[in-house]
Formats: structure tokens, C-alpha cells, sequence
């Protein structure tokens, strides 16, 4: 049986193009593959086809490690790194802790932390998704990698604006020459947050309406359009994440053709990723990874 083409597995998709990897085990972006010196993959919830089975590999399992996710994580690593790369995970918190590594031998215990970067080659740089947004961002020029973990709280605390922060107190990196993708994340769609979600991000990000879809309850009469300040009191509130994060990654000085900023939904298409959200809470994770080959 053929891989399925980005198409069949994402049907309802309509926003940034996304290419399924040789062998199915991972989404890549056409930005980042542009790139010939660094390798990169959003991974999936399962393999995509029968007949493309797992490499046997489990070299970074840990304890901890939710072991639904383990077998293909493991393969997706094996199939971007190899033996070659060494793994750089993090204990993530929702923090707003940017870790700066230039060095990593195998088996060090992984830094606490939600986001890393680094400028040597040989390290795989991972962070650990369902729902929250995996952010990879690259600067080509001076050829400086990071991976960032944001969710709601990653975004609130400044996560991705401290890392670009950090990339350019420690390596003299310019923001614009990064480039940003956001992996598959959970999007406006799915998205619904009550108010002591919905009055922080208000107050972090005024007057931005586009991060906001009012959806009205079932029967009531449809006010005008969507977007703040002006709710209906009763109106479902609908945050786009992604969107935010956007917005902090141009504040930040990133041009926005360079920033990728709709990725596929978790939540909308469950069977290909893990929905934290849409899974009651336990469920697997999914790594976004990125290394720098030479
Ligand atoms: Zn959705």
C-alpha cells in the first residue's frame, strides 16, 4: 500500500503547506527543507502505512515517557539523525525557560526548560507536543537552531520572544534573518477558552482581534462577525493560538513572510495526531525536532 499523500491525510486542512517525510513518520516544512544543512520533522501520532513499519531503535526512551509515544518518536529520530546526532530533549514546564546548548554528551540528563537552541552541528534539537504549539525557528544566516514548547502559558510568559532574545545575546543572531515555522498545533477551530484564559491573553495582546473567533450557541442570533472588544456575554470564545504566537515572533523582529503561522489542527484530525485537549487529557506526544547536519 502507497503513503497516503499529505491531502488523503489531512482533508480538511487549508492553511500552511506541509509535505509527508519519506516513509511517513513525520510533516516537514518546504521552508526548512530549503535548508540542505539542518534536518527537521513535526512527528505524527502513528506511523502513516502498514507496509512502512517502525525502524527498531528506542535509544532515548526515558522514564516518564508517556509509552504510546515512545516506538515513534524513537523512529523518527532514527530516521532524521541516525547514529550520528545526540538527542537534545528538555524537562518541559510551561515556562518561559530558554536553555542555550553548545555541548551534550549521551546520556546527560535533559535540562529543564521549554525551549533550546544551539549552533553546533551533531545535535538534535526536540521538544514534546499535543496541542501546545512546537515552534522551530532558524536563522540562516549564522546558521543558529532552536525548538520551542508554547502553549497557552509557554505564550503568556514570553517564551518564544525570550528565545529570540537569547539567540541574539548569545549568538549575535538577527531576527531578520529567522525564519519561524509552527508545527501542528490546536488551532482557532477547536480552540475554546473560558475567561481566565480569554482576559490574560486580552491584556497581552490589545487590540489584536484576529486571535479571536466569537462562535455563537446554537440558536442564538448571529451578531456581527467575529472579533473583539465586543463579545455577545454568552459567544464561545475561540483563541488562535498560532496566531499570537505570530504576532510576538514579528514584535520580535521577525519579517512576516518568514513566519509560518497555520499549521494543520491537532484536534481536527485526531487519527494523525495526539489532541491532549480533544483526548480528555491523556494521550500521547509528538516530537518536532531540528538539527544542524554541518
Ligand atoms: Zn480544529
Amino acid at each position: 500500500m502507497p503513503l497516503p499523500t499529505i491531502t488523503t491525510l489531512l482533508p480538511h486542512h487549508r492553511g500552511d503547506s506541509f509535505s509527508l517525510a519519506p516513509g511517513g513518520l513525520c510533516l516537514q516544512h518546504p521552508a526548512l527543507e530549503a535548508c540542505p544543512w539542518l534536518v527537521h520533522g513535526f512527528g505524527l501520532r502513528n506511523r502513516v502505512s502498514r507496509d512502512h513499519p517502525l525502524p527498531g531503535d528506542s535509544s532515548f526512551e526515558q522514564s516518564g515517557e508517556d509509552v504510546k509515544s515512545v516506538p515513534i518518536q524513537n523512529a523518527l529520530v532514527t530516521s532524521l539523525a541516525g547514529k550520528t546526532m545526540i538527542l537534545a530533549r528538555l524537562r518541559q514546564c510551561h515556562s518561559d525557560g530558554v536553555v542555550c546548548l553548545d555541548r551534550l554528551a549521551p546520556g546527560d540528563p535533559p535540562a529543564e526548560g521549554d525551549a533550546v537552541i544551539t549552533r553546533r552541528a551533531g545535535l538534535l534539537l526536540a521538544v514534546q507536543v499535543a496541542d501546545c504549539l512546537p515552534v522551530l525557528i532558524v536563522d540562516k544566516a549564522k546558521r543558529i537552531l532552536a525548538a520551542v514548547h508554547a502553549g497557552w502559558r509557554g505564550l503568556l510568559a514570553g517564551v518564544v520572544p525570550k528565545t529570540l532574545e537569547a539567540m541574539q545575546s548569545r549568538y549575535a543572531s538577527d531576527p531578520g534573518n529567522c525564519l519561524a515555522v509552527i508545527g501542528p498545533s490546536i488551532g482557532p477551530c477547536c480552540y475554546e477558552v473560558g475567561r481566565e484564559v480569554a482576559q490574560p491573553f486580552e491584556e497581552a495582546f490589545p487590540g489584536r482581534p484576529r486571535l479571536w473567533r466569537n462562535v455563537q450557541p446554537p440558536g442564538e442570533a448571529l451578531s456581527s462577525g467575529t472579533g473583539l472588544p465586543e463579545p455577545p456575554s454568552n459567544a464561545r470564545r475561540m483563541l488562535d493560538l498560532p496566531a499570537a504566537c505570530r504576532c510576538q515572533l514579528e514584535a520580535a523582529g521577525l519579517p512576516g513572510r518568514s513566519v509560518f503561522s497555520r499549521p494543520p489542527c491537532t484536534s481536527c484530525h485526531r487519527d494523525v495526531f495526539y489532541s491532549y485537549r480533544a483526548e480528555g487529557g491523556s494521550t500521547g506526544r509528538m516530537l518536532a525536532a531540528i538539527g544542524k547536519i554541518h
